[in-house]
C-alpha cells in the first residue's frame, strides 16, 4: 500500500550514508544539554501574568497567576486595548496581510503612517520598515554592501548573519569596547592602506540583550568618524523606551553622527516587524536593494497599526515612567539580598554562572510562580549562566513583591544565595 512505501523510503533515507542524520544531530545537541523545546503558548509572554494551568508543563504551581519576568513586551502594550483596536481596525478596514511586496501592491497608507511616525520619533528623514528586525539586519547590512566591517562580539544573530551574507571582511571587536574597535580600526589601516573609495561600517547593539549593558556609542562614533567609517545602531531593546521613544541614540544627542538605526517593532512596541531610520538616500537605497524587503511580501497591516499605536502610546511616557519604577524596585530588591545584577537598562541579568545551578533556579522560581527561566550556552558563554529577569511596566505592587519572596526562596534552595 501507498503508506507501506512510503515508510520504506524514509527508512531507506534515514539510514543512507548520504542522510541528514537529523535524529543522530538532534541527539548529539540532547547529550550536551544544548536542546530546546518549543515553549507551550502560556509561555508566549503577551501578558505580564498568565492564569496557572496545572496541565501547561511550567510547573504545578497552584496559586495566584504565574508572574511573566521574561518577555520583551516591555511596557507591556501587547495586549492593550488601544493597540488591539488599531490592529483589528486595519485587518478589517486594510486586510490582514499585505498580499504582494511593498514594491508591487503591498504599499498602504498604514505603512506610510508608521514610517512616518518612526522617522519623527528618531528625528530622521525618512524610515522603513521590514517584516522583522532579523529581515531588517539582514538585509541592511547586505544592502550597504561594506568593504570592511566592525562588529561588537555581542551583537545579535541577524547583525552577525547580516556581515556573513554581506561577504565582507568582518574584524569582532571586544564587547563594548571602543578603545578595541580604535585600535582594530588603526590596525586594519596599517596593514591594508584604506582605498580612497573603501567603505567601513561600525555596527552595534544599544542595549545588549542578555547583559543589559548599553555600548559606549559616543566613543564609538568618534573612533569611526577618526576613520571615516559609518555607525549602525540596531536599538531593538531600546525603541520605545529611551528619549521619549527614540531609543539610545536620541537620549544621547547622536542622531547626527549615527548614519543607520534600525530596530525592531517587535519587543517595547508590543507587535511584529522591523525598521531602519535615516537619511532619504538610505532608505530609497534600502527599499530598491535589501532583499528582505524588496523579496518579502510587505509587513501585516495589522502589525503596522498596532506599532504605530504602541509608538504613540510610548511617547506619552506614562508606560515607561511605570517601567522605570518596576525596573529600580526590583534591581534594589534583588542588590540588597545579595544577587549580582548585571547590566543599565531595562533588562536585569541575575548572574548564577553554573549552568546546573541555573537550570534548577529557573524551575525553583516556576514552583514559585514566577516564569523566567535560566538563560544558559550557547545563548551566553559557558560559567557565565543567568536568569534575565526582564521586568514589564504592567507588574504590579503585588507581583513585584511576589518575585522578590520567590528569588528570596528560589535562591537558596537552589543554593545561589547562601543560607
Ligand atoms: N536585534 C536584536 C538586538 C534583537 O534582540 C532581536 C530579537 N531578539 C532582533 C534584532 C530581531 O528582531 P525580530 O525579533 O523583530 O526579528
Amino acid at each position: 500500500t501507498v503508506p507501506e512505501t512510503t515508510e520504506t523510503v524514509e527508512d531507506d533515507h534515514q539510514n543512507s550514508a548520504h542522510g541528514f542524520a537529523l535524529r543522530e544531530r538532534l541527539d548529539a545537541r540532547e547529550q550536551r544539554g544544548l536542546r530546546r523545546d518549543l515553549a507551550p503558548t502560556e509561555r508566549v509572554a503577551a501578558r505580564s501574568r498568565v492564569a496557572t494551568d496545572p496541565g501547561d508543563g511550567i510547573s504545578n504551581f497552584a496559586g495566584e497567576d504565574q508572574v511573566i519576568l521574561a518577555s520583551n513586551n516591555y511596557l507591556g502594550l501587547a495586549d492593550n486595548d488601544r493597540v488591539q483596536q488599531a490592529a483589528a481596525a486595519a485587518a478589517r478596514e486594510v486586510g490582514t496581510g499585505a498580499g504582494a511586496s511593498r514594491l508591487v501592491t503591498g504599499d498602504t497608507p498604514v505603512h506610510r503612517a508608521l514610517e512616518r511616525n518612526l522617522a519623527r520619533t528618531k528625528d530622521t528623514e525618512r524610515a522603513l520598515v521590514f517584516s522583522s528586525g532579523y529581515a531588517a539586519n539582514v538585509g541592511t547590512i547586505a544592502a550597504l554592501a561594506p568593504d570592511v566591517i566592525f562588529s561588537d562580539e555581542l551583537n545579535h544573530a541577524s547583525i552577525v548573519d547580516g556581515c556573513r551574507l554581506a561577504c565582507a571582511e568582518t574584524m569582532v571587536y571586544d564587547h563594548a569596547d571602543a578603545d578595541a574597535l580604535g585600535a582594530a580600526m588603526a590596525r586594519r589601516d596599517e596593514q591594508a592602506r584604506k582605498g580612497e573609495d573603501e567603505s567601513w561600517l561600525v555596527v552595534t547593539d544599544s542595549v545588549f540583550s542578555m547583559d543589559g549593558d548599553v555600548a559606549p556609542l559616543a566613543a564609538i562614533c568618534d573612533a569611526a568618524e577618526r576613520h571615516g567609517a559609518w555607525v549602525m545602531v540596531d536599538e531593538a531593546h531600546a525603541t520605545g523606551l529611551y528619549a521619549d521613544g527614540a531609543g539610545i541614540v536620541g537620549h544621547e544627542g547622536l542622531g547626527d553622527r549615527v548614519q543607520v538605526q534600525l530596530g525592531t517593532l517587535s519587543k517595547a512596541l508590543a507587535s511584529q516587524g522591523g525598521y531602519v531610520a535615516g537619511s532619504e538616500a538610505l532608505v530609497e537605497h534600502l527599499a530598491n536593494a535589501a532583499r528582505s524587503f524588496v523579496f518579502s511580501t510587505g509587513l501585516a497591516p495589522p502589525a503596522a497599526a498596532a506599532a504605530r499605536e504602541a509608538l504613540a502610546i510610548a511617547r506619552e511616557g506614562e508606560r515607561r515612567e511605570r517601567l522605570w519604577n518596576v525596573v529600580e524596585r526590583l534591581r534594589d530588591g534583588l542588590d540588597e539580598m545579595g544577587y549580582r545584577v548585571l547590566g543599565e537598562s531595562q533588562i536585569l541579568p541575575v548572574l548564577v554562572g553554573n549552568r546546573s545551578k541555573a537550570v534548577a533556579f529557573g524551575e525553583s522560581l516556576a514552583e514559585h510562580g514566577i516564569v523566567a527561566p535560566a538563560i544558559r550556552p550557547p545563548t551566553v558563554p559557558e560559567g557565565t549562566s543567568r536568569i534575565r529577569v526582564a521586568p514589564m511596566a504592567t507588574h504590579t505592587e503585588r507581583e513585584i513583591e511576589r518575585c522578590l519572596e520567590a528569588f528570596h526562596e528560589a535562591g537558596r534552595a537552589a543554593g545561589v544565595l547562601d543560607e
